[in-house]
């Protein structure tokens, strides 16, 4: 095509200059030549450049794709360059979806993993009470307890994945607005005043008068001060102290730490401790009814306020879980 144009206006010219016919053609020819080459040139290395593109997001070889190394501006390049970051959009959307289906399927084999344990001890316990052992004063309350225990085991996990499963599918609507921390204190350091007594562990809360309203969400803040004071129970031996600690620091924040002077963590467990499953010692979480998605919850649930778990621990003598909330400003807290 460029080279019939090129006869063409080759012809024109030799028409227009009065020069003999041979003239004409050989014109023609040099400047058909010239154009083909100079559009050869000018456009097949970045068509070569968007087919090699397209082929490598074919085969997904996405490593290896490369942006159009000519002059910006023009249709083509603006092609190339679309077609460059399909392939990219492309890469990112696959990993995302590897990287959900791994974790589906290593959650689905945790969770299953849990579920067996108490299954397995609820069936071998009711089996052997109902071979005979019902009747036998002195185990059959024993086995009792042990299948109540494994139920509660059963309650948890079904709670704790409920809330882990709408906090990272991000169904779960935080609700921030002012409200009184110190009363939720209270309220929480009460909920759980039985358990505690239970394994004769003292608990009590220090929160100073005039603390500000704090910002946050109340319901999952709750969530969070539950499971940070329900561990420092459990993680504790009798005889043991947990306090609950609020205090309105100078950026105008409020931090809350649970104090306990219980078995403690080492400083290699305690960058994994907000690991969904992850537990220093499984027995003796599983034996206090735990799940190991607590501290994942807590992290979530701080995460969605901007905020992070601050963990100090010394195996032997104790752990502080604290957090920091910011104070409500005085127009909203009153
Ligand atoms: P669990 O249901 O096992 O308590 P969590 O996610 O709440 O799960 O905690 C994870 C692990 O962190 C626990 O199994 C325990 O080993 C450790 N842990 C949490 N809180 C404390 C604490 N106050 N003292 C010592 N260890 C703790």
């Amino acid at each position: 095509m460029a080279v019939l144009l090129a006869v063409l206006s080759g012809g024109l010219v030799a028409v227009v200059a009065d020069l003999p016919w041979w003239s004409d053609a050989l014109t023609g020819l040099a400047l058909g030549g010239a154009t083909y080459g100079a559009a050869h040139a000018w456009l097949v290395p970045r068509i070569n450049l968007a087919l090699t593109t397209l082929h490598q997001i074919r085969k997904h070889q996405f490593e290896n794709l490369q942006a159009t190394s000519v002059p910006r501006g023009d249709e083509l390049n603006t092609l190339i360059w679309q077609v460059y970051r399909t392939g990219q959009t492309l890469e990112n959307e696959i990993r995302e979806l590897k990287r959900m289906e791994n974790y589906r399927r290593e959650f689905i084999g945790n969770v299953s993993h849990e579920l067996k344990t108490p299954i397995f001890s609820v069936q071998g316990f009711t089996e052997t009470l109902l071979d005979g052992a019902l009747e036998d004063e002195s185990v059959n309350r024993s086995f009792l307890e042990k299948i109540m225990r494994n139920v509660n085991r059963l309650d948890n996990l079904a709670r704790d994945l409920s809330a882990i499963s709408r906090i990272e599918t991000g169904e779960l609507e935080m609700n921030v607005a002012p409200f009184d921390l110190g009363t939720l204190i209270e309220e929480v350091t009460e909920s759980l005043e039985m358990k505690a007594e239970e394994k004769n562990i003292y608990l009590r809360s220090q929160v100073p008068n005039g603390l500000p309203t704090a910002r946050g969400d109340r319901e999952r803040i709750r969530q969070v001060l539950v499971n940070l004071v329900d561990n420092a129970i459990k993680y504790n031996d009798a005889g043991g102290h947990v306090e609950v600690v609020a205090r309105h620091r100078a950026d105008d924040e409020i931090k809350v730490s649970v104090v306990d002077d219980g078995i403690g963590v080492s400083p290699d467990h305690v960058a994994r401790l907000t690991e969904r499953f992850y537990r220093v010692d499984k027995s003796r979480s599983r034996n206090q009814g735990g799940t190991g998605l607590g501290l994942a919850i807590v992290k979530h649930i701080l995460g969605a306020h901007d905020r992070e778990l601050q963990v100090e621990s010394t195996p032997g003598s104790g752990s502080t879980f604290g957090f920091t909330l910011p104070a409500a400003k005085k127009k909203e807290g009153t």
